[in-house]
C-alpha cells in the first residue's frame, strides 16, 4: 500500500498499492525497469521500502529470477537445506521430497545431480521444489521461464500452471511477457516506471486500458494473433 522505494536519485518504486488475492495467481508485468524486482524483494524482506505499507498473511517461497541454485550443492540438497536447517528429521524430509517430486514430476534420479548438469526447465523445478518446501502461503517467482527456449518454455509453462493449481496457493509471478501473464494470471498487474497503470484481467487491460500505454504494451508483443 503506498510503497515508495529510491535508489539515490532513481524512484524505482513510486506510490505502488497492489492488493494480491489469495488462491490466485497474481502477475506483476512491466518492462526491464520497471520495478518488478523490486516489489519482490521488499515483500521477501531483503530490501525496505522508504515509506508505505506491506503486509504478508503466511510465510513466502521464493524461486529468484535464475532459479538460484547453489552450484556446489545436488539437486537434492539444494531442496532440502532449509529444512536441515530447522533440524527436520531424515524421514520426515524424505516424504517430503517425495510428495514434491510427484507434484512437479521430476525424476528421482535428477537429485543427485549438481545444478548444472540439470537442464533449464529441470532446474526451475528443483527451485520450485526448493521454494514450496516448507508449504509457503505464498508463493513469489521472479521470471521463472525467462531463461528457456521457446519450446521447452511452452512445456514447462503447462506444467508449472497445473502445478499450480494443484498447490491451491496464492502465486505471485513476474513476466515481461504479455502472453505468459495472460495464461498464468487470474489477475495482471502493469508497472511503468514504478507506478502501477492497470490492474485487473488480461481482458479488463485489453478492453477497457486504463491509459493508451496499456494498449501499446499489450500490442507491441501481439505478433501472432
Ligand atoms: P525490473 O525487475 O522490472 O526489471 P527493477 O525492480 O530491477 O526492475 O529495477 C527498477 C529500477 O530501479 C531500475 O531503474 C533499476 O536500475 C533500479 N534499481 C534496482 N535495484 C537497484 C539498486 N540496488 N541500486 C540502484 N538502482 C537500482
Ligand atoms: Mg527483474
Amino acid at each position: 500500500e503506498n510503497v515508495t522505494k529510491t535508489f539515490g536519485t532513481k524512484k524505482a518504486l513510486d506510490h505502488v498499492t497492489i492488493n494480491i488475492p489469495s488462491a490466485r495467481t497474481h502477475v506483476l508485468l512491466g518492462s526491464s525497469g520497471s520495478g518488478k524486482s523490486t516489489i519482490i524483494r521488499i515483500l521477501i524482506g531483503v530490501l525496505r521500502a522508504d515509506s508505505g505499507i506491506v503486509k504478508i498473511n503466511g510465510n513466502i517461497g521464493y524461486v529468484p529470477q535464475d532459479g538460484g541454485l547453489f552450484p556446489h550443492l545436488t539437486a537434492r540438497d539444494n531442496v532440502s537445506l532449509v529444512a536441515e536447517t530447522l533440524g527436520w528429521k531424515k524421514q520426515k524430509i524424505d516424504a517430503r521430497i517425495d510428495e514434491l517430486l510427484q507434484l512437479t514430476s521430476l525424476d528421482p534420479a535428477l537429485l543427485s545431480r549438481f545444478p548444472k548438469q540439470l537442464s533449464g526447465g529441470q532446474r526451475q523445478r528443483v527451485s520450485l521444489m526448493r521454494a514450496s518446501f516448507l508449504d509457503p502461503a505464498l508463493l513469489i517467482l521472479d521470471e521463472p521461464l525467462g531463461a528457456l527456449d521457446p519450446i521447452i518454455r511452452n512445456d514447462v509453462q503447462n506444467e508449472l500452471k497445473s502445478i499450480f493449481n494443484a498447490l491451491k496457493k496464492t502465486v505471485l509471478m513476474v513476466t515481461h511477457d504479455i502472453d505468459e501473464a495472460r495464461f498464468f494470471g487470474h489477475a495482471l498487474t502493469l508497472l511503468r516506471d514504478g507506478h502501477v497503470v492497470q490492474t485487473g484481467t488480461f481482458e479488463d487491460l485489453r478492453d477497457t486500458p486504463a491509459d493508451p500505454f496499456v494498449t501499446k504494451f499489450i500490442q507491441a508483443q501481439r505478433t501472432f494473433e
